[in-house]
């Protein structure tokens, strides 16, 4: 039977039979990886305490059939700070099903997401603000899928727009579509309207500066409203892309 290594972290995983697991990794090299642990779920078990969601591991596996056997693995971090604060704990889950949605096995260039989600999660781990942290690892994200949403042309016509998110006022925003529309679109497309501030945290959010460089204590207290419309932007932006909706959404606004 093949073997092969890599490092991985556990989106998900279930049960199988009576003691055994099935994880769903995304792996750095190989992309999406389904592979079962055989008794993880005795106490016994050399995997015990490895094998668990969100856990980043250094993976030992024999290719099967149909299923991947994890014949080994080493825990490289089992981010243990998000483990002990609900609302990262929450965000970073966010993170995983968002990861899981967009996954393919046998994927190229799976480096770039998995580095981004080891990254963003760590980075989670100590954030002053998890809602901010998840605005810029969805915005990171949808960049290296090439779903980025639109603003400097627009999103129907190609048209330039006259963004100027700098100054006040409102922009009409196809989720569908995924961008901005042009005053002579949004009179024929469903749109919404997106704040010049909210349109800013989606900017910034881009930018690899970190969060506490960007906004002060002060001002980010001022932002909540348009911090949460950022994130059900981003919310329809990747429900129309996804495989599925990402539930985890739910919890996320619940908190
Ligand atoms: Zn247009």
């Amino acid at each position: 039977m093949p073997t092969y290594n890599d490092y991985g972290i556990i989106l998900n995983s279930y049960d199988l039979g009576e003691s055994d697991r099935i994880l769903n990794i995304y792996t750095k090299e190989n992309g999406l990886v389904r592979a079962v642990v055989k008794g993880a779920r005795k106490t016994s078990s050399k995997f015990s305490g490895k094998v668990d969601q969100l856990s980043c591991c250094y993976f030992h596996f024999a290719s099967g059939k149909n299923l991947d056997t994890v014949c080994d693995c080493e825990q490289v971090n089992s981010f243990s700070l998000l483990r002990s604060n609900l609302i990262c704990l929450t965000s970073a889950v966010l993170f995983l099903e968002i990861v899981s949605n967009f996954a393919h096995e046998d994927e190229h260039d799976s480096h770039h997401i998995y580095d981004l989600l080891y990254v963003s999660l760590n980075r989670l781990q100590i954030s002053p603000n998890p809602a901010l942290e998840s605005i810029s690892f969805i915005s990171k994200f949808l960049s290296l899928h090439g779903y980025k949403p639109q603003f400097e042309t627009c999103v129907s016509c190609a048209a330039k727009t006259d963004l100027k998110p700098a100054l006040s006022g409102s922009y009409p925003y196809s989720s569908i579509l995924g961008g901005i529309l042009c005053s002579n679109c949004s009179g024929t497309i469903n749109s919404k309207s997106v704040n010049s501030q909210t349109l800013n945290i989606l900017l910034n959010a881009g930018r690899d500066i970190p969060i506490e460089q960007l906004y002060n204590k002060q001002s980010l207290n001022n932002q909540n409203k348009n911090i949460r419309s950022v994130l059900e932007l981003l919310r329809e932006h990747l429900d129309v892309r996804a495989k599925n909706k990402i539930k985890s959404f739910d919890l996320v606004f619940s908190l």
